[in-house]
């Protein structure tokens, strides 16, 4: 039985995939949006929603839950996402940030989500998790303007180069 999973990427293209992550990895999807990686992990922009800032950590294993990382993928999991935020912080003035994992998504791969919080956010769709929903459809629908997408651009160009340099 396939379970494929229908996306539209930033630049508008359909497609369809088994595990999006997996594609990623093997290289049957392009990342434009990868801004970091170590041995376990790599670090990239959302794929569908253009929010500045916006970085999913995904394992390069297929995994499903935090509780099946080994030692040293823990180790390097809490390492990784911990300069992230500070990166977000110092690089993109983020001054808040909601960690997410949903264990429950449809190809069921690991998943961390660093999502940034803007001030039209809360303005527009106020606080907390219930938030996220609106905030997410509202973007997908309305900011791929090209104004929007160059700020998304950034974002990924200021965080690479800062993982470049100190890696
Ligand atoms: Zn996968």
């Amino acid at each position: 039985m396939s379970n494929l999973h229908k996306i539209t990427d930033l630049k508008g293209r359909k497609r369809e995939l088994d595990c999006i992550a997996c594609s990623i990895q093997n290289g049957k999807v392009e990342n434009p949006g990868k801004m970091a990686e170590n041995e376990h992990f790599v670090a990239e922009q959302d794929y569908e929603i253009p929010i500045p800032g916006f970085v999913i950590i995904a394992s390069k294993r297929h995994v499903y839950s935090i509780d099946e990382l080994t030692q040293i993928e823990q180790e390097t999991l809490i390492k990784f996402v911990f300069r992230l935020r500070k990166a977000m912080r110092e690089l993109l003035d983020i001054k808040c940030v909601y960690l997410v994992h949903e264990e429950d998504t449809q190809n069921s791969h690991f998943h961390l989500w660093l999502f940034p919080r803007f001030k039209w956010m809360d303005d527009k769709f106020g606080t907390k998790v219930q938030s996220l929903k609106p905030i997410m459809d509202y973007a997908r629908k309305n900011l791929k303007t090209e104004q929007n997408l160059h700020k998304v651009d950034d974002a990924i160009e200021k965080l690479r180069q800062f993982f470049t340099k100190s890696t």
